[in-house]
């Protein structure tokens, strides 16, 4: 690269936030760290402001800027909440999303808007928002997919771009398939927290980890991968792959398949995101192959695992239903993690939730926030019964 590139990280003390870093750390004169913005831990927020000799940085909440200020001192701009991550957002030629849930959709939105590049870890934002995305992409901005899954696939599509992907026959996603992957379906009620949180092959944030247990990361991913390659779910199949070697899959119609290969490590899709269409040289996720590799493949226990069906149903129904199903599924996650619910009712609170949902097309923001909202208490209250 020749002029350095201004970037922002929001949710940068996450687990995604923190490899950014780490990425941003091995290439100094290529990128000048703009802004970062964080939620409630005030702490490892002014660690990165320190570090970066930062001037601007976004809080969530406008409570604490006097707690956070007296860590940063005063030459430090705050700004807080929504309309800070917009500011931010908007504000940075490469804004990477990492912050969890639907409180990213900020900058999805302010990010494309303003003709930036989103480098968007953030799935949520895109799963419920995915037709007001489309419509804000259409000013300038793009997005590239720090998803591994969605990352692999940008690489086996580079040259296939020409036709709108008429080449493309499927789009198969990996999934490592999670803790319980193999575990009989009579145990399943009795897993643990404990147990969900231990992910075979990807150290991740609480939420997303939860997900890939119950497989409604890869219904959200599914979900995701349509919205980003504008392909209909009906062409997007989830393949179990336990190794997490292989990242995803491109089949075209001649039955030729692309994959993108490298050991699961997240810097590597980052390092991507920052880099185009350049590569950054870096030394992370190597393959061995001499050492052999021994690659395994299966379908998803679809019975067992019912988050997929519910995504596939959701992406069908268009509308609000997948940003219902995320905003239910949220919920959901966080009153397993306060060990409220069991593993189990996680995915049917989702599912009861959905019975609620009344077809509605997205077509502003406000009306998005709204359904998120309706959505929300519909699954509070099947907490509570
Ligand atoms: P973490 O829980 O580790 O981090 C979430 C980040 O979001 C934290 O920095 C948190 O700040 C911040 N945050 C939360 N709420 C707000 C808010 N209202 N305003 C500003 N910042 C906020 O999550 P992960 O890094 O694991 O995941 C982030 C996103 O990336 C998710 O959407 C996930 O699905 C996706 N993803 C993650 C992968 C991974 O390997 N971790 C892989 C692929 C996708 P604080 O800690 O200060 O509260
Ligand atoms: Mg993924």
């Amino acid at each position: 690269m020749t002029t350095p590139r201004h970037v922002a990280i929001m949710g940068v003390t996450g687990s995604i936030g923190r490899q950014t870093l780490e990425v941003l750390r091995t290439a100094p004169e290529e990128f000048v760290l703009d802004s970062v913005a964080g939620g409630t831990n005030l702490e490892a927020l002014a660690e990165v402001v320190k570090e970066f000799n930062l001037t601007r940085v976004g809080i969530a909440r406008d409570d604490d800027r006097g707690a956070f200020a007296r860590l940063v001192g005063p030459n430090v701009d705050i700004v807080t909440g929504a309309e800070g991550l917009r500011e931010l957002a908007s504000a940075s030629a490469l804004v990477v999303n990492a912050v969890v849930g639907f409180a990213g959709l900020p900058v999805t939105l302010a990010t494309l808007a303003a003709g930036n590049r989103l480098a968007l870890a953030n799935k949520e934002s895109l799963v419920a928002a995915a037709p007001l995305v489309q419509q804000v992409r259409a000013s300038g901005g793009d997005i590239v997919p720090v998803d591994s899954e969605h990352c692999a696939i940008h690489q086996c599509l580079v040259g296939a771009t020409g036709n709108g992907y008429r080449d493309v026959s499927r789009l198969l996603l990996t999934a490592s398939g999670g803790p319980f992957r193999t575990l009989p379906a009579d145990q399943l009620s009795s897993v643990t927290l404990d147990d969900a949180l231990q992910h075979p092959t990807w150290s991740m944030g609480p939420k997303i980890t939860v997900d890939s247990s119950t497989l409604m990361n890869k219904g959200l991913e599914v979900l995701e991968a349509s919205a980003l390659f504008g392909i209909s779910v009906d062409r997007i199949d989830v393949v179990i792959h336990p190794q997490s070697i292989i990242h995803s899959m491109v089949e075209f119609i001649d039955g030729s398949v692309l994959a993108q290969l490298s050991a699961p490590d997240m810097r590597l899709p980052i390092a991507y995101c920052l880099g185009l269409p350049d590569r950054l040289a870096t030394e992370w996720g190597r393959l061995d192959f001499a050492a052999g590799l021994h690659l395994e493949f299966s379908a998803p226990r679809r019975d067992d695992f019912l988050a997929l069906d519910l995504a596939y149903g959701a992406a069908r129904r268009g509308g609000a239903a997948p940003a219902w199903l995320s905003a239910a599924n949220e919920v959901a996650v966080a009153a397993f993690l306060e060990r409220r619910i069991g593993w189990r009712d996680i995915v049917a609170v989702v599912a009861t939730t959905l019975d609620s949902y009344v077809d509605v097309a997205l077509t502003s923001v406000e009306e998005l926030v709204r359904e998120d909202a309706t959505a929300r208490r519909v699954a509070h209250d099947t907490l509570a019964h």
